[in-house]
């Protein structure tokens, strides 16, 4: 076995540089890691792969998974609640797409929808959308009559919300005002509902 037979051979991002004695009867080996540490490695470790790197793998691994696991729960639960942008996005969705939802007829039942970038993955939505603000809640603007989509939508105030409903609301009352001779004028009717109620969050 020459001493030499090491240098210059990678081990993941470890580069043998030379022999620098022994540990135990093993041998030593000073290696280069790709982080730009030298370290010694039995020899050993380095030819069955126990070791392939000065410590900066496991660091990067476990910092990975620690960021896979908060961008699969810690966006979307927070001490197993569901976070604010998560309310938000599963409801905005109900609204859209689950026909037994109370309030269908107002999203979903009258055409708008979500885009599928959306409806597909909570991460691109918070992505577009970023952190909901404190009092506010998903509001379709500047379309009203628009769908959830990136660039008809906001995270806004009650009272912002109410100014974009007026600012659409000759077009909806006309839409009201046939809508409810056509049906019953009940008070619960989706369409008023539409027009005076805030959108849930
Ligand atoms: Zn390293």
């Amino acid at each position: 076995m020459r001493r030499t037979d090491l240098a210059g051979t990678r081990f993941g991002r470890l580069t043998g540089l030379w022999p620098a004695g022994r540990y135990r009867r093993e041998i030593v080996w000073a290696c280069q890691c790709d982080c730009g540490r030298v370290r010694a490695v039995l020899r050993n470790n380095l030819r069955t792969g126990n070791t392939k790197s000065c410590g900066c793998l496991n660091r990067d691994q476990a910092t990975q998974a620690a960021t896979q696991r908060f961008r699969k729960h810690g966006h979307s639960y927070r001490d197993r609640k569901p976070t604010p942008e998560y309310k938000s996005w599963q409801s905005a969705k109900e609204r859209c797409f689950l026909k037994t939802h109370p309030k269908y007829c107002n999203w979903g039942g009258r055409g708008i929808t979500m885009c599928d970038r959306w409806k597909d993955s909570f991460e691109a939505f918070l992505a577009d959308m970023g952190r909901r603000p404190m009092g506010t809640s998903l509001d379709r603007f500047p379309n009203n009559d628009g769908n959830y989509e990136p660039g008809n939508c906001r995270w806004a105030t009650p009272k912002e919300q109410a100014s974009n409903k007026r600012q659409h609301g000759k077009r909806s009352d006309l839409l009201a005002m046939t809508s409810l001779s056509l049906r019953s004028s009940r008070a619960t009717s989706p369409w008023l509902d539409s027009i005076v109620g805030m959108e849930e969050v």
